[in-house]
């Protein structure tokens, strides 16, 4: 029986992850679980998985003493003893901490939040290395590229080939883009997911993070990560070998695939989702992206050939710009401008602390935060 902490279990995929262990109960105890603020789904959870740990980070009322508040939860529920895997199902720069103490103590972690690799992907693979820990990737795309690279050596690896749905503004003009409305935005065509991710799949963010991802996942430099536009989300993404074959990845577009994946790995097991159906596949379409249109994938591509802090300050920047576009505070167009402000001004340092990566995320913060409380000035809104 192994023991799995999963944090951010009130979200997209903690939800998710949920129904996918509540079915492998034979082979996997939830021995804790965290969440921001929704107690009242957190408390339905734990009623029915019965952890014994459960950590909320804010709205902290009187429970019994399983209970834990404050934004410790998190590393104590990573690092327990009854823990053997990691989900880590945060959005955004609030789950580095833990994944960072679960690699320390040599959990597995099954990763979802992204953004810790963004931020520090030297420093959290070579983590992983010292301590033997493994990182398996639950973003469908990366975990894709796991099933691909089984039994494959990297020297004979030409590219990996991350796919994009495109995104709701696929077909969009610039101007059309430029002032697309939240809603417009949010309303993603192929995944059902957190705004945070929602709002960068419509910028091509996501798919720039994920770039960087890639980069630390499977140890290639930017020249050998490429991305291609499939609309309909069935390759999850491929590997080209040297001899130009190609090996891709397809399933359903239901994140409980490759939840189960990196929890089981490296054995399968049957679940309860009917397999993909490709007598009902009518086309499958591949195409370029358009950096004209979604600036913000070469933006990331940029930041991870400058390297050192530069991933970091980039995704600082995002998660701000994505915060204010979400309440309203600016248009989609500005997400991308003050994105690139933040990289431009940035002066990048190597990433290999902790302290180096935490100061280029708060610097990168204060910065994105002066460019809205001055918009005119950032060019977000055109004076006179
Ligand atoms: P979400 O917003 O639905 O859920 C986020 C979870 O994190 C919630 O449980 C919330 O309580 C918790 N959380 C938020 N802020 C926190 C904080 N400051 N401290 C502690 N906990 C906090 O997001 P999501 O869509 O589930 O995405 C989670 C991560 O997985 C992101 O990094 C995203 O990029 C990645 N991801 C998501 C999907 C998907 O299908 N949703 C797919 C691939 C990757
Ligand atoms: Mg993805």
């Amino acid at each position: 029986m192994r023991g799995i902490a999963l944090l951010g279990s009130t979200g997209s995929i903690g939800t998710t992850a949920l129904r996918v262990l509540d079915r492998q109960r034979d082979r996997f105890r939830v021995a804790a679980l965290t969440a921001f603020a929704n107690t009242a789904l957190l408390e339905q959870q734990a009623s029915r998985f019965q952890p014994s740990f459960v950590g909320l980070v804010r709205n902290g009322t009187d429970h019994d003493s399983r209970w834990r508040t404050g934004e410790g939860c998190l590393v104590d529920a990573a690092t327990r003893e009854d823990v053997d895997i990691v989900l880590n199902a945060v959005v955004g720069a609030a789950g580095l901490d833990a994944t960072l103490a679960a690699l320390e103590a040599g959990k597995r972690v099954a990763l979802a939040n992204k953004e810790t690799l963004v931020m520090a992907g030297e420093l959290m693979t070579a983590t992983a290395q010292k301590s033997g820990a493994e990182i398996l990737p639950v973003d469908s795309e990366h975990n894709a590229i796991h099933q691909c690279l089984r039994g494959e050596t990297t020297k004979e690896v030409r590219r990996i080939i991350l796919t994009a749905s495109g995104g709701p503004f696929r077909d969009w003009t610039k101007e059309e883009i430029a002032s697309a409305t939240r809603e417009e935005a949010l309303n993603h065509p192929n995944w059902k997911m957190g705004d945070k991710i929602t709002i960068d799949s419509a910028t091509l963010m996501n798919k720039g993070l994920e770039v960087i991802e890639a980069r630390w996942l499977f140890g290639f430099d930017a020249d050998r990560i490429s991305v291609v536009v499939h609309p309909q989300s069935v390759v999850h993404s491929m590997v080209e070998m040297l001899d130009g074959s190609i090996i891709a990845q397809l399933g359903v577009t239901d994140m409980k695939h490759a939840i189960q994946y990196a929890l089981t790995y490296p054995d399968r097991r049957a679940n309860c989702m009917p397999p993909l159906d490709l007598s009902q596949l009518s086309e499958l379409n591949f195409e370029e992206p358009d950096t004209g249109r979604f600036p913000c994938l070469a933006l990331a591509y940029e930041a991870l050939r400058r390297g050192g802090t530069a991933p970091a300050a980039l995704n600082a920047a995002n998660e701000i710009a994505v915060a204010a576009f979400l309440a309203d505070r600016i248009g989609f167009g500005d997400i991308f401008r003050i994105n690139k402000s933040v990289l431009d001004a940035h002066s990048r340092e190597n990433a290999d602390s902790l302290e180096a990566v935490v100061r280029a995320d708060r610097e990168a913060r204060a910065a994105a935060e002066r460019l809205l409380a001055a918009p005119v000035a950032a060019g977000m809104i055109p004076s006179g």
